[in-house]
């Protein structure tokens, strides 16, 4: 181990937000050890700007309560931490922690519980990367380096601590991690991790909580170098495991997504992870459409369907929150209705909820080449760039088009018969799309069936919103073969 001169690694107390110093100092006053652990020293010491702090400490979970008191939340099961929240910011508080007594594994050898706590010594073991596991003591101004880390810095280099196959099989994410890590910092992977990361080892993904690879996909999605780490994931064997129906091909629509998600992110503007799920899906979702189109069920109805079909295969893999899953349906759903709006209903969907993703999905997909948008695209675009003047002047010109030439239907186009007039419908209807999972599942019977009707007629009578934690407590279907669709599958 070596100690190291915190001011000679580029670190100082001035890059640190007053938050994470009052935690450190709280827990020193109380007599416990503190350090700052993980991203944000690794971030500081590149140069980059971290995007959260966290802590490490000799002080269990209820001690650390204990010098917070109401400031303090202890979560999670397999991994006990600490909330701490500091003015308005949150710190995560973990404590030392020492190779599980008794593993709990699964028999694939994944580490399922352990809260042991430790020294130090043992923490820094356990950790995943070399760059991860270095303790900064701000006010002692000084880096704990038990790794040489400091070198694997230097010369770019990601390195997992211990047997990089073991660190694999016994947490199965890291592979992910190698992958974003690489991609955010621009790193190499170490030759030693290249020699088992294989394809073969991505299956072990498959045990993974569906739920787990969800927060990391996203994680992924944010990071600002999407475009450089998806053909990692493709390369890697890792795009088959998380998105088991997309294509492990990007598209020109795909690549333009990553690439104004990234400069969004630089510009230091927010984004929605499930726009990207959107993106990605499309292509099923497109399949699927006409899957059921061509056993002659009416459009609307086949859009429905299919969105449900694609958003529940995706589960088997990645669980998408549900109102993210709404989300992504009503984005696809304004492609119907941005393509062929009534005229009457213009200037009302221009101020739609969705409206602005479902325009900027719409353009990416125009720009990439895709047709089928027939330049509704860039007639949308500058419709909202115009006076009130001019916009009625649009709409008269775009309905007497119209009239000349109706439109040809497009295979996820609605007739525009069917929509109201002003008044725009419901995008997704959420209490049709419910019934329709339960009822499509045939053997739910007994105690869950009951449990879910019993919940859905409290949704529907308001006791339980729709998001209730409790609706997405369902049993993971994990093998696709056994994944049941709608009514003609
Ligand atoms: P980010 O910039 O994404 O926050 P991070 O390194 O801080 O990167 P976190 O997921 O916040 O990543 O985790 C904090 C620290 O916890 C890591 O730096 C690492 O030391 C440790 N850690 C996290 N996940 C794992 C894991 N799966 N296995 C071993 N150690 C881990
Ligand atoms: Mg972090």
């Amino acid at each position: 181990m070596q100690t190291l001169r915190a001011s000679k690694c580029g670190l100082s107390t001035t890059q640190l937000p007053s938050s994470i110093l009052d935690v450190i100092d709280s827990l020193n006053k109380a007599g416990y050890e503190a350090y700052i652990v993980g991203g944000g020293v690794r971030d500081l010491m590149l140069g980059l700007t971290p995007k959260d702090f966290d802590a490490v400490t000799n002080a269990t979970p209820s001690q650390i309560k204990e010098v917070f008191g109401r400031r303090c939340r202890i979560i999670g099961r397999r991994f006990e931490l600490a909330h701490v929240y500091s003015g308005r910011e949150l710190i995560e508080v973990a404590t030392f922690r020492a190779p599980p007594k008794k593993a709990v594994t699964s028999a694939a050898g994944m580490i399922l519980r352990d809260n042991n706590w430790g020294t130090i010594e043992q923490d820094f073991a356990r950790r995943d990367f070399s760059i991860n596991a270095m303790y900064y003591q701000p006010r002692k101004g000084i880096v704990l380096d038990f790794c040489n880390a400091v070198d694997d810095i230097k010369t770019k280099t990601l390195r997992l601590l211990g047997d990089p196959q073991l660190r694999f099989e016994e947490d199965p994410v890291r592979m992910l991690r190698t992958l974003r890590f690489a991609a955010k910092l621009n790193f190499n992977i170490a030759p030693e991790i290249l020699e088992v990361f294989s394809a073969e080892l991505t299956m072990l993904l498959r045990d993974v909580s569906p739920h787990r690879l969800y927060d990391e996909s996203q994680k992924l999605f944010t990071m600002g170098h999407l475009q450089r780490v998806m053909p990692m994931l493709i390369e890697f064997g890792i795009w088959k495991q998380l998105f088991a129906e997309i294509p492990p091909q990007i598209s020109d629509f795909i690549e333009r997504a990553a690439s104004n998600t990234d400069q969004r992110i630089q510009i230091g503007k927010t984004i929605n992870p499930a726009f990207f799920y959107a993106v990605l899906l499309w292509k099923p979702f497109l399949e699927r459409c006409e899957f059921y189109a061509a056993k002659g069920m009416v459009a609307a109805e086949a859009r429905a369907q299919a969105g449900l079909d694609v958003l529940k295969r995706q589960a088997t893999r990645t669980i998408i929150p549900r109102f993210a899953e709404t989300f992504i349906r009503e984005v696809w759903e304004m492609q119907t209705r941005l393509l062929n709006p009534k005229p009457q209903q213009i200037e009302a969907l221009s101020g739609h909820a969705r409206f602005r993703a479902g325009f900027d999905f719409m353009l990416l997909r125009e720009k990439s080449g895709d047709e089928t948008t027939q330049g509704m695209g860039t007639w949308w675009e500058t419709y909202q760039n115009m006076s009130l003047d001019e916009r009625e002047r649009a709409i008269g010109q775009y309905n007497r088009q119209r009239n000349k030439s109706r439109r040809k239907t497009a295979s996820v186009e609605e007739p525009a018969e069917t929509q109201s007039s002003a008044r725009i419908e419901p995008l997704v209807k959420e209490s049709e799309s419910r019934s329709r999972r339960s009822r499509s599942k045939p053997n739910n019977t007994g105690f869950e069936a009951r449990k879910v009707a019993s919940i859905e007629s409290q949704t529907a009578s308001g006791d339980i919103h729709a998001d209730h934690p409790i609706l997405k407590r369902k049993r993971v279907q994990r093998d696709l073969k056994k994944v049941v669709f709608g009514p003609t599958q």
